[in-house]
């Protein structure tokens, strides 16, 4: 079965990487929660997708040039008071769940990797007993790869932009992957058809998909089989996945 991942928490269903949407994800029938993860000023690891807080609060500049304290003072956008989580605390909501944690690795504003996100990440999957329940993603193949040396994760998924594949073709994906040591890739929808995914499959790889937001979308994953999909419209999916299993 193709399982569905809650995107941002599902965020066209409700503010995104917020309390509000992974407390809606948790009441959810989906396998996965997507977020993304940053570091702090002072060493802590917070929850939200972009390098800088702008587009997603009302506070200005890079995430990691704050403290945990000056991050939580701030509001996330489009929620009454929501405030920025930590990793720890998203790792909690979601323990007491059946839930997988599909945890995306950022970069920071000039996207290079934060020296030392990923180890310290799994360090609090370890302390709560989670590293088994987590897939790890980045779009940057050499975090997938620190992934990849990291035993006893669930999985770890390289997120292909369409850059990239225009850039390097599916044969430069292929053997970037294999360069890597890479075995599972993420395709945006719009990037998704049968010939790649053939293509990608004939090489050995595990391939799933990613902003898959509307109707067709969603149909066209399930169509092809792939082995999982992040989603913002998570509720519909699980719908139209019901529906198409006869469920
Ligand atoms: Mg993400």
């Amino acid at each position: 079965m193709t399982l569905i991942a809650s995107h941002r928490g599902g965020s066209l269903e409700a503010p995104e990487n917020s309390p509000t949407s992974f407390r809606h994800t948790a009441g959810l029938a989906v396998e996965q929660v997507e977020f993304d993860i940053h570091p702090t000023a002072d060493g802590q690891i917070v929850v939200i997708h972009d390098a800088t807080l702008d587009r997603t609060t009302n506070g200005t500049g890079p995430v990691a040039a704050k403290t945990l304290a000056e991050l939580r003072a701030l509001t996330i956008a489009g929620t009454a008071d929501d405030r920025i989580m930590t990793l720890g605390e998203v790792i909690e909501l979601f323990r007491p769940t059946g839930i997988t944690l599909r945890m995306e690795v950022k970069s920071d504003v000039e996207h290079q990797p934060y020296p030392g996100l990923l180890a310290h990440a799994l360090r609090l999957l370890d302390a709560a007993g989670m590293r088994g329940r987590t897939v790890v993603t980045s779009f940057l193949a050499p975090i997938v790869a620190e992934a990849v040396q990291a035993p006893g994760l669930a999985g770890r998924i390289w997120l292909v932009s369409p850059v990239i594949m225009d850039d390097c073709g599916l044969e430069g994906v292929v053997a970037t992957a294999e360069a890597h040591a890479i075995s599972h890739l993420g395709i945006r929808a719009n990037r998704l058809d049968a010939r790649v995914a053939a293509h990608l499959r004939a090489a050995g790889l595990g391939v799933g998909a990613w902003a898959v937001n509307d109707e067709a979308s969603v149909r066209k994953v399930l169509d092809l089989g792939m082995e999982v999909f992040t989603t913002d419209i998570p509720t519909r999916a699980l719908a139209l996945r019901a529906e198409r299993n006869g469920l």
